[in-house]
């Protein structure tokens, strides 16, 4: 992949010799969550391999998708943990 040619901003280029400072911003579910660099608002997510990429509108998508199962699972758990203990 060949890097830009532009001059970077200067928080960029910060990063880019100490790092990004990632702050978790979102859970989406228990092992996969959104994050944001404090310093340059670069977004960051958890893939399918446990692997940190880019968060793109399509992974912004499928995180969406994954928070309304997780969710979702989360709620039926919780009745059948309710029903269980009730018997
Ligand atoms: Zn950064």
């Amino acid at each position: 992949m060949k890097t830009s040619t532009r001059p970077t901003s200067p928080k960029r280029f910060y990063c880019d010799i100490f790092g990004h400072n990632y702050k978790v911003t979102k859970d989406v579910t228990e092992h996969v969550k959104e994050y944001t660099c404090k310093c340059c608002k670069r977004e960051l997510t958890t893939n399918g391999n446990g692997r940190l990429t880019e968060l793109t509108p399509k992974f912004k998508e499928i995180n969406a998708t994954l928070a309304r199962i997780y969710s979702n699972k989360l709620a039926r758990m919780r009745t059948r943990r309710y029903a269980t203990s009730a018997a």
